[in-house]
């Protein structure tokens, strides 16, 4: 090597925020300590503060791609049954009208619209409530559009890279195994340890795919076989694994947390990525 090759980085000195996946799951995590809340909020601890952070969700789907663009995101309370506890909280972090406009210029293979109607979901404000309580970064969420394939929604997730340089911290919302008609409930913990048979097969084959980069694999899930296909019966909690996937460079690593399946049929999984 010539002394005249650059030095590689030094520890510490990387400029790409890392890149995280979430497993969500029930809200009641954001009212509720748990295991899985305390690795959100440890995770976070570990990472640079971010300026900004985009955020995939789960339940966030639209035709075509949209990046919400308002001063002054609410927070949405997108489901039902739960405590009144729940539809009291507010996470009232600022949206980022500029992280926005930059969203959508980089995106050059699809067409991304600027929202002024949504909002934080709680795949969103249930995690950063913990993650960051202060609410005091900046947060825009991109959709899912329902007109792109999974392998257009990967293609599309490599095309946001360049805002890891920003300083924007990139988080996908979802659960890798998500089958809600097959919950099986053995005691009033929700977050009672454990996974169906089919659900902990589902697990091992996917997490597989990811530690040895087998993305396109991913992107064709349907192929996976019956326990997948059980694990993954609609795709809106999967496909925000594939926007961290594809954010993940040849340099970086993947460390997983909160990884345990609970009520049989979901499993919490979350990737850290970072070099
Ligand atoms: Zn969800």
């Amino acid at each position: 090597m010539s002394p005249k090759t650059i030095p590689p980085p030094k520890k510490g000195s990387d400029d790409r925020l890392p890149v995280l996946f979430v497993g969500h799951e029930s809200p009641m995590n954001a009212i509720e300590d748990s295991v899985f809340s305390e690795g959100w909020r440890e995770t976070a601890k570990s990472l640079p503060k971010p300026k900004a952070i985009l955020c995939i969700s789960a339940h966030w789907e639209t035709r075509d791609p949209r990046v919400t663009a308002m001063e002054t995101p609410s927070t949405i309370h997108d489901f039902g049954g739960f405590p009144e506890e729940l539809y009291a909280m507010s996470y009232p972090a600022p949206g980022s009208p500029a992280l926005a406009a930059e969203t959508k210029r980089i995106v050059g293979r699809f067409s991304v619209g600027l929202d002024g109607e949504w909002g934080l979901d709680h795949g969103c404000w249930s995690v950063l409530s913990r993650m960051f309580p202060r609410a005091d970064v900046p947060v825009v969420q991109l959709s899912l559009a329902r007109r792109l394939s999974p392998p257009d929604h990967y293609a599309l997730a490599a095309e946001l890279s360049p805002l890891r340089r920003e300083g924007i911290l990139i988080l996908a919302s979802g659960n890798i195994v998500h089958n809600l008609g097959r919950i099986v409930l053995r005691s009033d913990d929700f977050n009672e340890p454990f996974g169906l048979p089919w659900a902990l097969e589902a697990s091992d084959i996917i997490k597989t795919l990811i530690m040895e980069d087998r993305h396109a694999e991913l992107a064709a899930y349907e192929k996976l076989g019956s326990a997948v296909a059980l694990a993954v019966p609609t795709r809106e909690h999967f496909l925000p694994l594939l926007y961290a996937l594809a954010l993940k460079e040849e340099d970086e690593q993947i460390s997983f947390f909160n990884d345990q399946a609970v009520a049989g049929s979901l499993t919490m999984t979350s990737l850290l990525i970072r070099a």
